[in-house]
């Protein structure tokens, strides 16, 4: 199925963007103009399945329903107003998230770096309140916590700091999933440990079992507070509303963005009460976080998720595409590992990663990479076995021609 489109070609759109956009993102295969569920439609007709989902965004789908409905109405009643005032889609979005998950209090932003920021500011704050300043935070190789200078700092990937020193000061970081290291690292100057409870940018690796309750054992013992980025980890994405309800620890803090707007820019900081009186009135703010806009689209994405049981469906689907990837490794010696939880999975070639996403573009399957050899699967949730199915065909092909 085509889409006739009366817009600019693919073609011109990508003149004119680089022309005058500044080429942080290198040469954008495709011009994309329309979407709905897990198909996109490029601006010459194209159809394809999207089974990377704006990386990890449009949980639901794109343009789902429930989310278009709840920007409309809003749209149509309220679309901002400062934090100087209330309003009630910020208040009903953070009373449902504190319903479904350990957080207590909420602090909304606009994207993943802003609420890892938030994250650093209450944790330093928090130490300094408590009387007792442990300005350091540890994060792990490997990591991706996003690109303002605090996250990039707690991204433990030189590559991305290379050329924009000087950096803030008060990080270190350990190997993933290394807990000896871990707590050899837990100096009294610590204050926080931030991780991902699986890393994703950084090649889809999921830690050992025990890891996270043993690296919140080691924080407990040292009373240090454990921060959670599930940001691409979080909303249904790993088979749980919340990657931490796998391991049964709770964090002190956690960072969500991504799914959480399924498109619509959000960001949010949660923390237990304790925690939140870390920050004060004036501590931090944001002109638009948590505005009516974003947040009536987060009420909608939560609420479907929940009344759905969406996170629980991303499971099964889940299960079921790692087993036909692990089927696939049995057939391809290019393939060095396949790993994952939930919708969120990564296969692992023996050579670059590039070739093989570019073939399965080709033949209309849009997936991406995670660092050089990965190859990332972070679809929408609501993706059925046949789709899956033909993204493992198409997968089979893709490296049959390597
Ligand atoms: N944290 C994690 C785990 C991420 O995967 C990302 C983005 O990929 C970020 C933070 C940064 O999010 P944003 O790009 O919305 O700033």
């Amino acid at each position: 199925m085509t889409h006739e489109t009366e817009t600019m070609e693919s073609a011109a759109i990508k003149l004119m963007a680089q022309a005058h956009i500044v080429n942080t993102y290198g040469d954008r295969s495709l011009a994309i103009v329309r979407g709905e569920g897990a198909t996109l439609w490029d601006a010459d007709g194209h159809e394809y399945l999207d089974f990377f989902a704006g990386i990890a965004v449009a949980s639901l789908g794109h343009c789902h329903p429930a989310v278009t409905r709840a920007l409309q109405e809003q749209a149509a009643t309220l679309l901002h107003v400062s934090n100087l005032y209330y309003t009630e889609p910020q208040a009903l979005l953070a009373k449902m998230l504190c319903e479904n998950s350990f957080a207590q209090k909420w602090f909304f932003c606009n994207s993943g770096a802003e609420a890892i920021e938030a994250a650093i500011k209450l944790a330093r704050r928090y130490w300094v309140q408590q009387k007792t300043p442990k300005p350091t935070i540890i994060s792990a190789e490997h990591s991706f916590h996003g690109r303002t200078l605090g996250a990039l700092k707690a991204t433990g990937q030189p590559k991305y700091q290379a050329g924009f020193e000087p950096m803030i000061e008060g990080f270190k970081y350990v190997p993933y999933d290394d807990i000896p290291a871990l707590q050899k690292a837990l100096t009294p100057d610590v204050g926080a440990v931030l991780l991902e409870p699986l890393q994703g940018e950084g090649g889809v690796r999921v830690p050992s079992p025990n890891y996270l309750r043993e690296a919140r054992r080691a924080c407990d013992t040292m009373g240090v507070l454990l921060i959670l980025d599930e940001v691409q980890t979080g909303m249904g994405r790993t088979g749980k509303l919340f990657a931490y309800e796998h391991t049964g620890i709770t964090p002190d803090i956690i960072t969500l963005a991504k799914a959480l707007g399924n498109g619509v820019p959000i960001g949010a900081m949660g923390c237990t009460d304790k925690v939140a009186s870390g920050f004060s009135v004036g501590s931090h703010a944001s002109t638009f976080g948590g505005n009516p806009l974003s947040t009536a689209a987060a009420l909608a994405v939560v609420t479907t998720m929940v009344e759905t049981g969406l996170p629980q469906q991303a499971a099964a689907t889940g299960e079921y595409f790692l087993s036909k990837l692990r089927a696939l490794k049995a057939k391809h010696k290019i393939i060095a590992d396949v790993r994952g939880i939930g919708l969120m999975l990564g296969v692992e070639l023996t050579t670059p990663a590039g070739p093989a996403i570019g073939r399965m573009l080709t033949a209309g399957v849009i997936c991406g990479p995670a660092g050089p050899n990965v190859i990332r699967f972070v679809p929408p949730l609501i993706v059925t076995r046949q789709q899956v199915d033909r993204v493992v065909a198409t997968l089979d092909a893709a490296l049959q021609e390597a």
